[in-house]
């Protein structure tokens, strides 16, 4: 597989870093992503992802836009409230780089068709906004053998991990919120300008983890405080215990 001319104009300014080059775009014109929210997060990594050329993205929401999402959500506007998120994001993506190949999913994710929504693809961005559906979806990463980006914001705080393997994401935040439906962001409020960064840092970790850029952030937590205004990274510990990935784990067949 070659780029093609306009594609070498186009991502001109990727090749020509080192660490991306020719090889690295073509890994990122390769690489098939799902997304798991067209919220704040998701709208914040999905302009980056699509001008980088990602090869594949497949989107997930069943929600509508809300006239409380504009404060934080750039691809939707005022005139579009009421219409399906995935839809227009797919419009935006198709405007943005043609080249972008995308897939829409109008359903919640569940127990009973994460797996086939997200098998397939070579890394997960989780961008939901309720533990039950994060962790619903960390276990089929692991199932899956996908690597998974876990990126949240509520108030002043976002937070973006990489899973891959051990420790995954069960392992951060326990057993305690399978049942945890509610949206803490609706609940807590968050600044608009928060979802962006996050998301687009989110965006960064998934280039890097795609063209192979080293260090390698699996398992390390980075945490953003817009209040300090200071970022913060930790190493998190892998439970052995873990119901998904430690001993005697049930998940992983
Ligand atoms: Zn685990």
């Amino acid at each position: 597989m070659a780029l093609s001319d306009e594609e070498l104009d186009r991502y001109a300014r990727h090749i020509v870093l080192p660490q991306v080059g020719g090889a690295g775009q073509l890994k990122l014109t390769a690489a098939r992503i799902a997304i798991a929210g067209a919220g704040g997060i998701g709208a914040g990594a999905i302009p980056s992802l699509t001008g980088a050329g990602i090869g594949h993205i497949t989107l997930i929401d069943d929600d509508r836009v809300e006239l409380s999402n504009l404060q934080r959500q750039p691809l939707y506007t005022s005139d579009q409230v009421g219409q399906r998120k995935v839809d227009l994001a797919a419009r935006f993506i198709g405007k943005r780089n043609p080249h972008v190949e995308c897939r829409t999913v109008a359903d919640r994710i569940e127990a009973d068709n994460v797996d086939a929504i997200l098998s397939g693809h070579d890394l997960i961005i989780d961008g939901t906004d309720n533990f039950a559906t994060r962790l619903t979806v960390s276990d089929a990463a692991v199932r899956l053998g996908i690597p998974l980006l876990s990126a949240a914001a509520q108030q002043f705080q976002g937070q973006v991990g990489l899973f891959r393997g051990q420790p995954c994401y069960r392992c951060f935040v326990g057993d305690a919120f399978d049942a945890d439906d509610c949206d803490s962001c609706a609940e807590l409020g968050v600044l608009g300008a928060l979802t962006g960064i996050v998301g687009n840092f989110a965006a960064l970790i998934a280039i890097r983890a795609i063209v192979g850029i080293a260090p390698d952030p699996a398992g390390t937590l980075h945490l953003f405080d817009g209040l300090s205004l200071t970022w913060k990274s930790m190493k998190l510990p892998r439970d052995p215990g873990c119901r998904t990935c430690g001993e005697g784990h049930e998940a992983r067949t």
